[in-house]
């Protein structure tokens, strides 16, 4: 893993910059334990020239990902922690290729010789996302998992599990919120996390918006890039935490106009 990873400056961007984000993820207490995970396409940076995959495990996949065959992607281990990450990225996350029948990958890890090491159990939901990207011809490339504990809370309230109930919450909070998130959260009914089912209700969800929320669980989020696929769901919570100031301090938030909202839409950053 350290010798692909060193062998590409940009590949090495790309570990720098998923270090930063998990110990961000860490600090922020939205990874618990080894809650959360994260995924980057990174088949533009590797062939089968830098790689004999042949050379490494083989594991089926459940559905097939015909459209995501020879794809890489540099994905976060099961059970692995974001502090772990941050510090030792490379014991942390393995790469896995799509075989090209999409039915299923091979497992390319640091730890192979020592123990077998697995990617995240939430893969259905991250290959299934990956899927629809490329199927959209879109240049979105990360995923990223995270128990944010303020988006959350949100969906501990019954009256608030809801699309349009959130984003109304969310975006009256904060002006920038619906500048930086202008299509809002998605939302998906609490399902078994890492099933097949989990996944497809994401896509759904992920169908108009680019970040979702787990009902009592956490987000997904996507983008072209770590950094801004972690400032969404940054934005989002920076909302919620100032909804719950007000609930704490006994305090109804008046939230942004509709008209307000229709001036912000307007802006282009
Ligand atoms: P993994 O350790 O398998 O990535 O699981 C963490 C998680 O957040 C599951 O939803
Ligand atoms: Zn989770």
């Amino acid at each position: 893993m350290k010798q692909i990873i060193e062998s590409d400056c940009r590949l090495k961007g790309i570990i720098r910059d998923i270090s930063e984000v998990a110990g961000i993820l860490w600090e922020r207490g939205w990874a618990e334990r080894n809650a959360g995970n994260i995924s980057v396409n990174i088949s533009e940076y590797l062939s089968d020239s830098n790689i004999r995959p042949d050379n490494y495990p083989y594991r089926d996949l459940q559905d097939n990902y015909i459209s995501l065959g020879e794809q890489w992607f540099l994905i976060t281990i099961t059970g692995g922690r974001m502090r772990d990450l941050a510090r030792r990225p490379e014991e942390n996350i393995l790469i896995i290729k799509v075989e090209d029948s999409g039915r299923g990958y091979f497992v390319i890890s640091e730890a192979n010789n020592k123990k077998t090491i697995m990617p995240t159990s939430e893969l259905p939901t991250h290959l299934k996302i990956h899927k629809m990207i490329k199927e959209r011809g879109s240049n979105q490339k990360v995923v990223v998992h995270t128990h944010a504990s303020e988006l959350i809370a949100l969906t501990q309230v019954r009256e608030y599990c809801s699309e349009n109930k959130l984003n109304n919450i969310l975006w009256g909070m904060h002006p920038e919120t619906i500048v930086f998130v202008p299509k809002g959260i998605g939302f998906v009914n609490f399902k078994t996390p890492g099933t097949g089912s989990i996944a497809e209700a994401t896509l759904i969800a992920l169908a108009d918006h680019d970040i979702a929320i787990w009902e009592k669980h956490g987000v997904f989020s996507i983008g072209t890039d770590i950094i801004e696929t972690f400032d969404a769901i940054d934005i989002l919570a920076k909302s919620a935490r100032i909804f719950f100031m007000c609930k704490n301090a006994g305090l109804e938030p008046e939230g942004l106009s509709d008209s307000q909202l229709e001036e912000l839409r307007k802006i282009d950053f």
